[in-house]
């Protein structure tokens, strides 16, 4: 059954930007209403490891989303599981449509839908998605226990997928399309003393090569970027770890793009190209992209918010003001400089 249900500030995405805002709105009064998406807890659900999480020498992921949804929960967020599929930011309320059937109005929204990993589009590489292809190690990595696994990438995605697989993997061949990794410098130290990983630099993934019945990935067919000789590596899982694009499918046709589809937002806050919508973490940051940075962002939104929303009410009160005077004294017009 569908039904409509207002809300001062909508909070779409639950990663460490919508979470963070959560707090944030929630200790400001506001009431937030934070909608979790398909990913509950966002990109670290998919990771093990987070050591750069500021107060956690170490500390699991998924772990860290879970203390920051009962965090957000106990600042009084109402937290709910759904998605939104649209959401129109024409005109106030701003109107947000769920999968559910209910139809969110805003006042205000701050946008926190993050970013997805990115894929080759290779034919062959949609082909064997879910039978041997994946853009995530914690996800499938169990699947292939003393199996060969190739790792495509060089950012710090690629290498901690790489070294989290010789948790199971015979053996990791990382190809990535240059000789320098992009990850930081302590993964790469990890990652190319590790006995079992194996890097080849300067090629590309060409093909997927595999079975229809049953269905599976033998190997991989790669190409030297530079003398376009072919190789083939035998494996029976091929992890796509190329980066991540912005998750902007709701607002890229309504509000102000840049650096290839992050939402733009004025330097130094959140606020977009539409008065009352703010946007936070992976979404809008091209250059960071980071666990800590976003959660910073997801501050900022709040803040913005709760500024954009206190603005606009004392608008209202200025009006109620000014229609009320001509009650107080019909001879008397309203003036601006009236105390
Ligand atoms: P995300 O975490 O991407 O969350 C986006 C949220 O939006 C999700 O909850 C999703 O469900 C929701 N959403 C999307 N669309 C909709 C919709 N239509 N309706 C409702 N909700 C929606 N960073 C670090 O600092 N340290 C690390 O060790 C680290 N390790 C990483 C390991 C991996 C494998 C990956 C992929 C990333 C890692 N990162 C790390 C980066 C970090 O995860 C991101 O920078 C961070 O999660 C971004 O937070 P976010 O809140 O902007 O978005
Ligand atoms: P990334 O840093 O953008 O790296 C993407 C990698 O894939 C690069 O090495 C790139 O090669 C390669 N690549 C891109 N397109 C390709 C293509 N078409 N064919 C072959 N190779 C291609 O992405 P990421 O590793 O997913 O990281 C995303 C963000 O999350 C980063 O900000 C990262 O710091 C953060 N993150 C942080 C941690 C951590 O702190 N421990 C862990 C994971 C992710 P080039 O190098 O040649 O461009």
């Amino acid at each position: 059954m569908s039904d409509t249900r207002h809300t001062r500030v909508l909070i779409i995405g639950s990663g460490p930007a919508g979470y963070t805002a959560a707090v944030y709105a929630s200790r400001a009064m506001l009431e937030p209403v934070l909608v979790q998406g398909i990913e509950p807890g966002g990109q670290l659900t998919t990771t093990t490891e987070v050591e750069n999480w500021p107060g956690d020498t170490e500390v699991q992921g998924p772990d860290l989303m879970v203390r920051m949804e009962a965090h957000a929960k106990a600042m009084g967020c109402e937290i709910i599981g759904d998605i939104i599929t649209s959401l129109d930011v024409a005109g106030r309320p701003f109107t947000a449509k769920g999968d559910s059937g209910t139809t969110y109005t805003a006042d205000a929204v701050i946008l926190a839908t993050g970013a997805r990993a990115k894929w080759l589009g290779l034919p062959s590489e949609e082909a064997f998605k879910g039978f041997g292809v994946s853009a995530c190690a914690t996800c499938d990595g169990f699947f292939y226990r003393g199996q060969e696994i190739v790792v495509i990438g060089g950012g710090n995605t690629a290498v901690e997928e790489a070294l989290f697989l010789t948790n199971f993997a015979s053996k990791v061949t990382l190809v990535h399309r240059r000789d320098e990794l992009r990850a930081e410098k302590i993964l790469q130290n990890r990652l190319l003393k590790h006995p079992k990983i194996e890097t080849l630099w300067h090629h590309v993934l060409e093909e997927v090569v595999g079975s229809d019945n049953p269905k599976g990935v033998e190997g991989v067919r790669v190409k030297h970027v530079e003398t376009g000789e072919i190789s083939e590596i035998p494996c029976k899982g091929v992890f796509i770890a190329i980066g991540h694009a912005p998750a902007n499918e709701l607002v890229k046709d309504t509000l102000e793009m840049h650096n290839g589809g992050y939402v733009k937002v004025e330097a130094g806050s959140t606020r977009t190209s539409v008065p009352g919508v703010f946007a936070a973490g992976d979404l809008t940051d091209h250059i960071y992209r980071q666990a800590v940075t976003s959660a910073g962002m997801g501050c900022m939104a709040a803040l913005d918010a709760e500024k954009f929303l206190a603005e606009q009410e004392d608008e209202l009160v200025t009006e109620a003001g000014a229609y009320a005077a001509p009650l107080d004294d019909p001879t008397e017009a309203p003036s601006e400089t009236a105390e």
